[in-house]
């Protein structure tokens, strides 16, 4: 039986990559902000079209040290309906998540978050769900009212575009995951991009054990992105277009078969340019017949492995204690219906059409 994943990272060639590669034997500069690095910055500053960018040897340490480099304390309003690195990097950071619930396009719901700000709020970090984008416009406006800082984990958003501009331009600082399995990867990686070029010091210092010179300013991480990571990006970039191409007639082509199937809804269209980075499906057990979970199993005998993605909640994280999934009603009930299908660029389409018809059978 064919097997079918949720996701299979892209790949250069291995003389594509070989060839990135070949200098690091020459300079012998393995990391520590190398030429390759620098090279793969400027092109994915350009890319992203954002005034300034931090690249991170992956995206969970870039989101630690940007609540560090902002020196947040306190507070931070986010969403549980997010994968254990959004939370984990508050709670490591210092600070308390207070979760808000989110909305139909699976995002932060700006309508509820003024309700929760206290006098210990310092910030609002709102997650990009499935390439979608949060109400960037609205969350700024209470950020601008109360004085808080907003931060993004746009992890799933690479490339995505609001209003002709990169969503990385949206908020003071905005996180992007180059792991594996994202849109655009480095194998592990990933960048901050920030609004306030004075940042890159202080970010610099989270990232390098807060080492300045020869003076210790922080207790920074280490962060940095190595030179065979970089090489991975320079080639990955190089096809990205190709790759958002083949994606997007994925994304198409499950459209076509999905839209109007009684019981289940498709990921609600935004006013953006997509990246076509997952395919959830929300399944309404009573007007479709089976459970998300019942759906699972059945692609799981046919050998298609489709994710249930976002669950567990995040604030269902036992560290907590107590269970804090129940004050976000339509978090968690997203979290219990919905499942991530197959969505991969080099995914073909005659497996589309087979997946479906198992969906549908
Ligand atoms: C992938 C992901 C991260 C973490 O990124 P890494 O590069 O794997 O550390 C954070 N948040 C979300 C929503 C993600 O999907």
């Amino acid at each position: 039986m064919k097997m079918i994943n949720v996701t299979k990272s892209s790949m250069p060639s291995y003389e594509e990559y070989c060839a990135e590669i070949k200098s690091i034997w020459d300079t012998v500069h393995l990391t520590n902000m190398g030429p390759i690095h620098n090279t793969l910055k400027d092109r994915v500053r350009e890319y992203l079209g954002v005034q300034n960018i931090e690249l991170f040897v992956n995206g969970h340490l870039a989101l630690y040290c940007a609540i560090k480099a902002l020196g947040l304390t306190g507070e931070i309003i986010t969403t549980p309906f997010t994968f254990a690195s959004t939370t984990n990097a508050i709670v490591q950071a210092g600070c308390t998540p207070v979760y808000c619930d989110v909305k139909e396009d699976y995002t932060i719901d700006e309508n509820k978050i003024e309700s929760l700000i206290t006098d210990k709020t310092t910030a609002i970090l709102g997650v990009h769900v499935y390439g979608n984008i949060c109400n960037v416009e609205a969350i700024q406006k209470i950020a601008d009212k109360h004085n808080l800082k907003v931060i993004y984990d746009a992890a799933h958003a690479f490339g995505v575009e609001y209003q002709g501009r990169g969503i990385g331009a949206y908020g003071d600082v905005s996180m992007f995951s180059f792991h594996a399995t994202k849109v655009f990867h480095t194998i592990e990686g990933g960048c901050l991009t920030f609004k306030d070029g004075t940042l890159v010091q202080k970010i610099a210092l989270e990232r390098n054990f807060g080492v300045n010179g020869e003076s210790l300013d922080c207790f920074g991480t280490n962060a940095k992105m190595n030179e065979f990571q970089a090489a991975m990006g320079i080639c990955n970039l190089r096809h990205i277009d190709e790759e958002l191409a083949k994606r997007k007639a994925v994304f198409e082509r499950y459209t076509k078969h999905l839209q109007g199937v009684n019981g289940l809804k498709l990921l609600p269209k935004q006013d953006i340019k997509q990246n076509y980075a997952y395919y959830p499906v929300l399944v309404d057990e009573k007007a479709f017949g089976i459970n998300r979970d019942g759906l699972c199993e059945k692609l799981k005998e046919k050998g298609v492995f489709a994710r249930k993605y976002f669950y567990p909640l995040v604030s269902g994280n036992k560290a907590f204690g107590t269970d804090l999934t129940k004050a976000t009603p339509k978090a968690k009930y997203y979290s219990e219906n919905v499942v991530c299908l197959p969505l991969y660029a080099n995914l073909d389409l005659a497996d589309v059409d087979m997946i479906c018809e198992i969906i549908k059978g």
